[in-house]
């Protein structure tokens, strides 16, 4: 891919935000389910490499009794006809979703982590992020080792057992779109669901 089709890359999308915040009780009650979440998790290629994700050593979902509130936050990236009408190598896949989601993620990833450290009310968080931990290159797990940032590490939230589909259809009014990879077609949005537990 060429440097100009990079700078128009990052200019392929709108973005749209969304929070909410409510019980952790209520939240749990209602969408989260570990058996049904791990499950799913086994079907994907980080099942079992990533230390943030299953299978865990630890009871993860005792996070849900440790907070008592959750906040939500969804955000949408809304690609325009230079994604959405164009059939994409699974190299160009790669490529967008790094130079498009994967930065939202990073930069969502890092405000939150910056109110956080601002606010004296919120000393004791726990972010949930989506996706497997990308806190390293390479995790560490795939090479049979500790983790390298156990205090950083982070998990996602449908890893811990929150049912993302349901969160977003019933808490955001808003489907989840998944990528066609065997097509190659990038539907008109992407969403991102994260959380902190404070
Ligand atoms: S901090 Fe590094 S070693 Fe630990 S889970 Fe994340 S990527 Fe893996």
């Amino acid at each position: 891919m060429y440097n100009n089709q990079m700078l128009r890359l990052e200019k392929s999308y709108t973005l749209e935000k969304y929070e909410k915040t409510l019980t952790t009780k209520e939240y749990y009650t209602k969408f989260v389910n570990f058996d049904e979440t791990s499950e799913s998790c086994k079907i994907c290629d980080m099942y079992g490499k990533n230390w943030s994700c299953p299978p865990f050593e630890n009871d993860v979902t005792d996070s849900w009794n440790k907070y008592d509130h959750l906040h939500l936050i969804l955000l949408q990236l809304h690609y325009d006809s230079f994604i959405t009408d164009n059939i994409h190598s699974k190299e160009d896949i790669d490529t967008i979703l790094h130079l498009t989601l994967f930065n939202e993620k990073r930069k969502l990833l890092q405000s939150l982590d910056k109110k956080i450290r601002e606010d004296e009310n919120l000393n004791d968080t726990m972010v949930l992020s989506t996706g497997y931990c990308n806190i390293c290159p390479s995790c560490t797990k795939k090479d049979g080792m500790e983790c390298r940032y156990p205090k950083n590490k982070l998990y996602s939230i449908e890893s811990i057992g929150a049912l993302v589909t349901k969160t977003t259809e019933e808490l955001f009014n808003t489907e989840i779109k998944w990528i066609d990879m065997d097509k190659g077609i990038i539907p008109e949005y992407l969403t991102l669901l994260m959380g902190v537990l404070y």
